[in-house]
């Protein structure tokens, strides 16, 4: 059996369709973080991006998300390496430090619902900023370090 295109290939040579079936919509990466100034140390809160689908664990927005929230980030074979924020868990990142697929990913169990079994998603975990006022966004995320968004280990 011919080995699959994640462990042949590098990013970097990846079409965009591989590329792109290499997220696993975890939604990890879209949840609202904030970064201690000193040490840099980033801490997740339990709000996600406002374009975020509770339901499907995907972005509503995707082609023009960019354009639609400041903060949004491109990741590519390149700033892969430079989003340390990103969880172990994320496929690129794994892919980039020369690991492996987990047993959970969808190209690996042949089902979506595995990210969500294996606690990995984050399914039922977050709520939406797209509910929030601006002024309570704010409040809600200056205590994040006080008791942050943890992930489990995958
Ligand atoms: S953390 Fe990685 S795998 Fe998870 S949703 Fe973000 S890009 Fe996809």
């Amino acid at each position: 059996m011919a080995e699959p295109f994640w462990r042949t290939k590098t990013l970097a040579e990846m079409s965009r369709a591989e590329w792109e079936s290499l997220c696993d919509g975890c939604g990890r990466c879209c949840v609202l973080k904030v970064e201690d100034e000193e040490t840099r140390e980033v801490f997740n809160s339990s709000i996600v991006c406002e374009l975020f689908d509770l339901g499907n664990c995907r972005c509503t927005r995707y082609p023009e998300r960019i354009e639609l929230i400041e903060d949004c980030v491109v990741l590519d074979p390149i700033t892969v390496h430079e989003y340390t924020w990103l969880p172990d868990s994320c496929a690129y990142r794994r892919l980039a430090a020369g690991r492996d697929l987990a047993w959970w990913h969808p190209l690996v169990s042949g089902s979506a619902e595995t990210v969500v079994e294996a606690g990995i998603s984050v399914f039922g975990n977050v709520v939406s900023a797209a509910g929030i006022h601006p002024d309570d966004l704010d409040e809600q995320l200056a205590d994040v370090q006080e008791s942050p968004l943890v992930w489990m280990d995958d």
